[in-house]
């Protein structure tokens, strides 16, 4: 028997197997049942998410005999002998782009359908088509005869005249979701007996980019090697890398390898991976890696903007790569130029031993007490001590339990004035032992610390949690995070300043937050 490529083996013939574009046959699907048939539709979208198969089973649908609930019967004289039907006539635009064609096409229009309600026209690639071809459909298109339907397939819909497209129903096929791919294809692997583990198929659904066709051809050239299917067999075979050897690579960044990342980019030059296809991959991954940072706000050594110079810079050099030299070259400069520029590898690099409270007092002081009049009333130790204290240990999962422990708090507990300064600001920072909340108004800053004793016991009593507290104005924040984004760069270690002990320490608390007070102690 003829082998026959999987894709072709498994080409839906139901609306019910069509997979990803459930909107959309849903509608085709009522149209049948309301009668409502238009004369021309057009389909568009990326290649291999079922464009041409929904199309066939649409002309289907339309001139089954006895459709149930929309669908194709698949039993009466017309579905059984679907695939030969002169009535269903398909062309490839792509390789028939002749206006002859065309008019050959419009002359069998006016011929009544042989066994079906309709003749339908499938046009494949239809923006392929010249001017002049166009020109002839326009005309078949504007008086159309009562018992002719058009179906236009495009992957450009840009190259479609927009008088064409005033004459068709028009739907947009999205990219199949990656889990709907797997889906599909760990069904086909089950009934063709091919042995595939999950990490291989992910893969290839990955690689698909959300085209069924694409994912079933690959699993098809896979499956030919008369081996389990794995992700080193795809690597081998598919001359492509990975979703692992991109996170491999960006890792290797964010670790600030050199070494590793270089050796990386050699592999992939050796195994000739395709360069366009390495770009685009590790701009997708950097970009949604930009993109969480931006959602979160958690702040790591690498931040918002150097994955966008990054990423600018990728985007850039797929521009050259028809410059007669190595791409891989290219590559190797921007990440080289990329660790120059964000990772700081000279000196800084290992560990600096230094802390952070004698770069605060030194000039950085001076600097602040320009802006920030409201806190730097003889207390900057101590809002230095604990901005410096949290960030020895800050982490999200702290920071997340500290915001449901103050908002329950709010509900709960207090009340007055404690409560409406803790209405007004947020948690910006936290560890297990101090938290940095931001007062959205910063007159609300020197009142918020004097009750800050207020708020830890609280805390205490409520959550058994020991927390030292600081409240600080915005501006104070973006500045301390930014030190603070800098530090992780160049890896400056935070280390934990004790606070001045006293005998009382109500008085303390008092006294340091105390305007009128110059001493602390
Ligand atoms: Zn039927």
């Amino acid at each position: 028997m003829k082998y026959k490529v999987l894709y072709r083996k498994y080409r839906p013939d139901n609306f019910d197997d069509i997979v990803g574009q459930e909107y959309i046959i849903k509608t085709l699907k009522n149209s049948i049942i309301n009668g409502n048939i238009s004369h021309a539709y057009i389909f568009s979208g990326p290649r291999g998410t079922g464009k041409t198969t929904t199309a066939k089973v649409f002309s289907k649908a339309i001139n089954c005999l006895n459709p149930h609930d929309g669908s194709p019967c698949g039993e009466c004289e017309f579905c059984k002998n679907f695939h030969d039907n002169p009535d269903i006539i398909e062309i490839d635009a792509a390789s028939n782009n002749g206006v002859d064609e065309i008019r050959e096409l419009i002359e069998n229009v006016k011929l009544t359908p042989t066994n079906g309600k309709y003749k339908v026209y499938i046009i494949d690639e239809v923006h392929m088509l010249s001017t002049s071809a166009f020109n002839a459909l326009l005309l078949t298109l504007e008086e159309p005869p009562a018992h002719s339907i058009f179906i236009l397939a495009t992957t450009n819909i840009e190259n479609v005249p927009i008088t064409i497209l005033s004459r068709c129903q028009r739907y947009d096929f999205q990219k199949i979701k990656i889990d709907d791919i797997i889906n599909r294809l760990k069904y086909i692997c089950e009934l063709e007996k091919i042995d595939a583990d999950d990490e291989a198929l992910n893969e290839i659904a990955y690689l698909s980019e959300g085209g069924m066709r694409d994912a079933l051809s690959l699993l098809d050239q896979l499956s030919k090697s008369n081996q389990k299917i794995t992700l080193e067999l795809i690597e081998k075979q598919i001359k492509t890398i990975s979703q692992k050897n991109i996170d491999e690579l960006l890792t290797s960044i964010e670790d600030n390898d050199v070494e590793k990342c270089l050796n990386l980019i050699n592999e992939y030059r050796i195994r000739a991976v395709d360069y366009k296809t390495l770009i685009k991959k590790i701009i997708e991954v950097a970009s949604q890696k930009a993109k969480n940072i931006k959602i979160s706000g958690i702040i790591k050594r690498l931040d918002f903007n150097d994955y966008k110079n990054l990423i600018l810079k990728l985007a850039d050099s797929l521009n050259k790569i028809n410059i007669n030299v190595d791409s891989y070259t290219i590559l190797e400069m921007i990440i080289l130029d990329f660790f120059e520029s964000s990772c700081n590898l000279i000196n800084e690099y290992p560990v600096k031993e230094e802390t952070i409270q004698n770069e605060v007092k030194n000039d950085e002081i001076e600097k602040e007490e320009k802006t920030e009049a409201i806190e730097n009333n003889n207390n900057d130790d101590l809002v230095n001590i604990r901005i410096n204290n949290c960030f020895v240990d800050a982490q999200k999962k702290y920071l997340e339990e500290a915001k449901e422990e103050i908002a329950n708090f709010i509900s709960i507990e207090v009340e007055g004035k404690v409560k409406s300064i803790l209405i007004d600001s947020t948690v910006v920072a936290a560890s297990s032992k101090n938290l940095i909340l931001v007062c959205n108004n910063i007159h609300n800053v020197e009142t918020a610390n004097k009750m800050v004793k207020e708020i830890e016991d609280g805390l205490n009593k409520e959550f058994n949690k020991m927390y030292k507290i600081i409240f600080i104005s915005n501006e104070r924040w973006l500045q301390e995070k930014e030190k603070y984004i800098q530090n992780l760069k160049t890896k400056t270690v935070y280390k934990y300043i004790e606070e001045k002990e006293v005998s009382e320490e109500e008085t303390i608390v008092n006294s340091v937050f105390d305007k009128n007070k110059i001493e602390i102690i």
